[in-house]
């Protein structure tokens, strides 16, 4: 891929910032190739790679070195994207917002810090994946659980900092950070929250400060570069019990939200429910072209015929609950009898035992997979997919809202409907998955067209995208829009005020520095 400059840089600007960044790193770890910068490109792209061509990456290997290329970065006005494993996909998997950022790969740093077994946390550092955590845990028996997300390819911090979650009671991702370090836009280093005292020992299990606490303000953020991370897991169970059924009719998922739902409040479940339309199981079993070859969306008659081929619901609902053996099973029961009121299909139901092998392909024992993955396979050609991501109340009144909207606006565009609502105690994420084969320009252009639809249609109705693709940063955030925008000016002054030169991310969730500013879409 060839070099895009960032900006109001030159030439020999940005020739004399990566030998600057040379002397810190090396050579190795100055990527700056036009393979180098294929390698960062954001390889969903639903477009053209160029809109956020990466013009380089520099991979340091110690918050010491991360401190001096950000000191330089300024020195040079060369912005940075920080990522961790860069595998954030379809949102931009490792790409910049701004062609031409330099992609601040933090992948070397690897280490797992700590691991507290009585306290159920760890520290990590930023190249941490899912599976090094994993296999670190069991290889050490630490009797912990991990959260994964669907796709878990990723590391650990990138996928909480950007909101990711996973599907058991430690599923909502950035609830579970606790205390990080972070190497500010400037080159300075902060810790957060007890870490501010040096040698506190509640840094990773108090979640606040004295005063106010800042976690989330490096989450979804432009404000830092996160270097360690306290992260708490779930101590391993003793039982588990699962009930999955398939709830036949689109129209289920209002009572099946309505009964679930007050039991997250009240904590009877504990888990992070997820429940999913049948095309969730398809994308596993083949390619589209396995169930139908016609242009357009599947028709709603294909689509039933083929749920009854293969004994599939509309929705797949899988509930888990954990702990110890007597009250998972008096939860199981008061669960049943609660969806019996509704339906005559049965759970089907699985207990597992500690000692026993977990089932790795399911979500509900935090065992990471890419597996999921398999989706872009879908259409065929160089598959990729997009998700469109509205929260809304957990209440049928809301979900059912959304779903008939959402469905008629992808019906509109004929794209194949596919989606999931993962519940929390009060809220649902609702991801929309959509498919395109990246080698065909019409399939792109009318998934753009969709998405830019189902952007407008959610906020009319009062619903707002929890994250999204960079090339929809802007007008995710226009959607943000109360008091002309006043969270977004807020989120500009403190940037400017951190980051004066504008160095970190620009553009990053529709924030830019003083300097990148007229870059805003529409502006
Ligand atoms: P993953 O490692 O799961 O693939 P990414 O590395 O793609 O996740 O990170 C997801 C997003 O989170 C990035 O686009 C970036 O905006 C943000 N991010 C990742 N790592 C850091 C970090 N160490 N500091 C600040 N922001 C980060």
């Amino acid at each position: 891929m060839r070099l895009q400059l960032p900006p109001g840089v030159t030439a020999s600007q940005f020739d004399a910032g990566l030998n600057a960044f040379r002397g810190v790193v090396g050579d190795d770890w100055t990527l700056a190739t036009d393979l180098d910068r294929d390698t960062y490109a954001d390889y969903y792209a639903p477009g053209d790679l160029d809109e956020h061509a990466p013009g380089a990456a520099v991979a340091p290997a110690s918050v010491e070195e991360t401190q001096a290329i950000v000191r330089l970065a300024n020195e040079h006005r060369i912005p940075l994207w920080p990522i961790s494993r860069g595998k954030n996909l379809g949102y931009g998997a490792a790409a910049p917002r701004v062609p031409g950022t330099v992609v601040l790969d933090m992948g070397r740093m690897r280490r797992i810090l700590e691991v507290n077994d009585d306290l159920a946390y760890c520290v990590v550092e930023p190249g941490v994946s899912f599976f090094d955590l994993y296999e670190y845990l069991r290889a050490n028996n630490h009797p912990l659980w991990m959260s994964v997300p669907g796709n878990a390819w990723g590391s650990v911090m990138g996928n909480a900092l950007d909101h990711g979650f996973g599907y058991t009671p430690y599923g909502f991702h950035a609830r579970n950070i606790c205390g990080m370090e972070v190497v500010m836009p400037t080159g300075d280093v902060m810790r957060t929250n007890m870490g501010g005292m040096e040698g506190n020992h509640s840094w990773h299990v108090y979640p606040l400060s004295f005063g106010p606490s800042f976690d989330q303000m490096f989450t979804q953020s432009n404000m830092g570069i996160v270097t360690k991370m306290g992260y708490w897991l779930q101590p391993e169970p003793e039982h588990s019990i699962s009930l999955s059924m398939e709830a036949p009719n689109e129209e289920d998922i209002g009572w099946i939200v309505d009964t679930i739902s007050p039991m997250r409040r009240n904590g009877l479940i504990d888990q992070n429910q997820f429940v999913s339309s049948s095309l969730g199981r398809l994308v596993l079993m083949g390619q589209r072209s396995d169930f139908y070859d016609g242009p357009g969306a599947m028709p709603d008659e294909v689509a039933d015929q083929i749920r009854a081929d293969h004994n599939l619901g509309f929705w797949a609902v899988n509930i888990r609950v954990y702990g110890e053996e007597a009250v998972n099973r008096a939860k199981a029961d008061v669960i049943r009898r609660a969806f019996a009121e509704h339906t005559d299909t049965e759970f089907v139901e699985t207990a597992w035992s500690r000692g026993e092998e977990v089932n790795t392909m399911d979500p509900g024992f935090g065992v990471p997979t890419a597996v999921p993955l398999q989706m872009a396979n879908w259409t065929g050609g160089r598959g990729a997919h997009l998700g469109f991501s509205p929260i809304v109340p957990a209440t049928s009144e809301h979900i059912l809202r959304q779903l008939e909207r959402s469905r008629a606006v992808i019906a509109a565009h004929d794209v194949d409907f596919y989606a999931s609502f993962t519940l929390g105690e009060r809220y649902a994420t609702n991801i929309n998955m959509l498919m395109y084969d990246r080698d065909d320009e019409e399939q792109v252009a009318n998934i753009r067209r969709l998405f830019n639809a189902l952007i407008a249609d959610a906020r009319e109705s009062g619903y707002g995208e929890y994250r999204t693709h960079l090339s929809w940063m802007d007008p995710v955030s226009d959607t943000y829009d109360f008091n002309d925008h006043a969270q977004r000016r807020m989120a500009e002054a403190i940037k400017d005020a951190l980051d004066p030169n504008g160095i970190i991310a620009p553009g990053k969730q529709g924030i830019w520095p003083e300097r990148y500013r007229a870059q805003r879409e529409g502006s």
